[in-house]
């Protein structure tokens, strides 16, 4: 080992020469410094075992050489042999003088002291330094092991597993006996042990502490942990005492839920602050678990409720996602699609349920959201379907199974239709006699006013009757025969015949046809039926000298046709039913007469040649209806 001594001298006198000289043979190796500053820099890579500093250095750098270097011994040259300045030098912090005057002996022998200092003190500090590391590097292991427990117990949703996990890792982080937890029991003013963990088998547990006079219980009302040791017994309870124990709080927010301790009941020991303060750390992952946990539960016990609830409704529930592949589907809907073969869930809905009338209406979900739709299914049920939108996760189907009501409909529609053909018949019998009465003899003015009366009830019970007859037609699908037509000669002959009325009303209809019209296939009865129910329409709900116009345009491969007036209108809350059968407006004054099933017809016949009509009204200031047809 080679001692290395820097001395700094101002000046290269012969002083300093001798001393470099006399070191050197005693083997040391000598460094000469003119000042305190090439010291500091040569001191970053060196460590000298001693340094000699010339009584002549700057008193200040001499001063902060000692202090910033406490474990390197530093040495006074005393050229004045002064007592004084002997005694002034140690005061200052150098740990001897060597007087200039001083032979070899002397100058070795303090040397020496020096070095021999400087030694005991490296090895002291080697030894500090040791414990100390390893005293951080037990605090390094027991926050990692707090870290590792506290993402454990985050993952974790399983309220059982993390309060094991708890436990263990308290008895592990305080070298304790036994780990217990309590939770305070909701409803009542005791805690109750849901988790502990002994090194030691068979000791007894505590089950149930009351949170009222019991040191236990005082952790959870002062909400501030309790340690104590020694050598005593404690009596926590009954059958219960123990030598040493710390308890700590589990606060969620502010509000405590229980404690968590750790405990010796056969070992003396007193746990320090520090295992204390792991504890509580430890207790504040323990809270967000157990929080974790039991949110976590009560959610699965939600979702839990709300699945067998859809399970037990009749009707069917589908649940898709924005790329429409299934994420639920209640047993009726299991059923009835007959899911139960093959996995669905994650599957796309058209593989897993291949129904062309469904996949439509997902194709345009969007517009069709909300309203309600026919399907049929291979086993010819059917089934009333609506899709909503959920946000942010998709869309929900909801099918209620209408085969019953179908079947119901159509046989009432079959019975109207026979007693509607029946009672025409007998009508028109009636009809010819109001007729033929009047050539019997001449008839007085009550006896005419009856007739008239009798003449209008009939006419009004025929209109009802053909209504019925040609919706049943339309709805049965009857009018099969269907051929190229052109609309703009459709709607002229069906002006022709509303012309009387119109005249009638003193109102003259307003025609707008930018021709050629694109040709349409369709059947002409129908179609003309359609027009003169609209303009029809439009005549009776327009008071004397209104307007009422009709405006037909091509527009792509379409024809639009559109019926306006200015009449009276259609209340809002009226619009979404004016297309059901027998519905008639709530704005109507009582003498205006009608079946309710004109615009029911014109639906049918619009649906039937695979159109679509709306209406834009507001009340009081006239209707336009609006229909599209495909051209031909
Ligand atoms: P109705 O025999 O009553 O005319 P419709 O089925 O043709 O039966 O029409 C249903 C209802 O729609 C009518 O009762 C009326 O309230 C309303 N309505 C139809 N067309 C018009 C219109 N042009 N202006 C105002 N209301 C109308």
């Amino acid at each position: 080992m080679i001692f290395k001594v820097f001395l700094i001298f101002p000046e290269l006198d012969e002083a300093v020469r001798l001393a470099e000289w006399i070191l050197e043979k005693a083997g040391y190796q000598v460094e000469i410094l003119q000042d305190c500053s090439e010291f500091n820099q040569r001191s970053r890579i060196e460590y000298p075992c001693a340094i000699i500093l010339d009584e002549r250095v700057n008193k200040e750098k001499a001063d902060r050489v000692i202090q910033a270097n406490p474990a390197i011994p530093v040495l006074c040259y005393c050229r004045e042999e002064h007592l004084q300045n002997a005694y002034q030098a140690l005061e200052r912090g150098f740990r001897g003088v060597i007087p200039a005057s001083a032979g070899r002996e002397v100058l070795y022998e303090k040397l020496y002291q020096a070095v021999e200092f400087q030694l005991r003190l490296q090895k002291w500090l080697i030894g500090e330094t040791r414990r100390n590391t390893r005293t951080l590097q037990r605090k390094v292991d027991d926050l990692e092991r707090l870290r590792q427990i506290g993402s454990q117990i985050s993952a974790s949703l399983q309220l059982e597993k993390v309060l094991k996990e708890v436990v263990i890792a308290a008895v592990e982080l305080t070298a304790a006996e036994e780990a217990q937890l309590l939770l305070l029991e909701p409803g009542s003013e005791d805690l109750i042990l849901r988790s502990s963990y002994t090194r030691q088998q068979g000791q007894t547990r505590i089950l149930r502490i009351p949170i009222h006079d019991t040191l236990i219980g005082e952790v959870l009302a002062k909400k501030l942990p309790l340690s104590l040791g020694g050598d005593e017994l404690k009596k926590i309870q009954t059958a219960f005492l123990v030598r040493a124990l710390i308890f700590v709080p589990l606060l969620i927010g502010e509000e405590p839920v229980g404690v968590l301790g750790v405990l010796n009941r056969q070992h003396s020991r007193t746990f320090t602050e520090y295992e204390c303060t792991l504890l509580e750390a430890l207790a504040g992952f323990a809270a967000i678990g157990i929080q974790n946990a039991k949110l976590y539960q009560a959610n699965e016990l939600e979702r839990e409720k709300l699945k067998t609830i859809l399970n037990q409704i009749q009707d069917a529930v589908l649940v898709i996602d924005s790329e429409q592949k299934l994420l639920f589907v209640n047993t009726t809907g299991i059923e009835a699609f007959q899911l139960n073969q093959k996995p669905f869930i994650g599957v796309p809905l058209e593989e897993a349920i291949p129904n062309q009338e469904l996949s439509l209406i997902l194709q345009e979900v969007d517009s069709r959201s909300g309203k309600w739709y026919e399907i049929h299914l291979e086993n010819e049920d059917i089934w009333n379907c609506q899709v909503t939108p959920i946000e942010k996760t998709g869309y929900v189907i909801t099918l209620h199974e209408i085969t019953h009501f179908k079947e119901l409909d159509r046989q009432k529609t079959e019975f109207v239709n026979a007693v509607s053909h029946d009672l025409r018949s007998p009508l028109t019998a009636i009809l010819g006699y109001t007729e033929l009465i009047k050539r019997v003899g001449e008839l007085n003015e009550r006896q005419q006013e009856y007739l008239r009366r009798i003449q209008n009830s009939v006419q009004g019970i025929t209109a009802l009757i053909n209504d019925l007859l040609d919706l049943g037609r339309i709805e049965a699908g009857m009018d099969t025969r269907k051929e190229i037509l052109d609309l703009q000669n459709l709607i002229v002959r069906s002006l022709e015949t509303m012309a009387g009325l119109a005249a009638e009303k003193g109102i003259e209809i307003q025609v707008e046809i930018q021709s050629p019209l694109p040709a349409i296939l369709g059947n002409a009865i129908r179609v003309q039926q359609m027009v003169t129910n609209l303009v029809g329409n439009a005549l009776k709900y327009t008071p004397r000298g209104g307007k009422v116009g009709v405006r037909a345009w091509p527009e792509k491969d379409q024809v639009i046709f559109q019926v306006w007036d200015n009449g009276m209108g259609i209340p809002l809350e009226d619009q979404p039913h004016i297309f059901d059968k027998f519905f008639r407006g709530s704005n109507l004054p009582a003498n205006v007469s009608g079946t309710g099933l004109g615009l029911t017809i014109v639906k049918s016949i619009v649906e039937d040649h695979h159109g679509r009509i709306w209406v834009e009204s507001k009340a009081g200031e006239g209707a336009t209806f609006t229909v599209v047809l495909p051209g031909a």
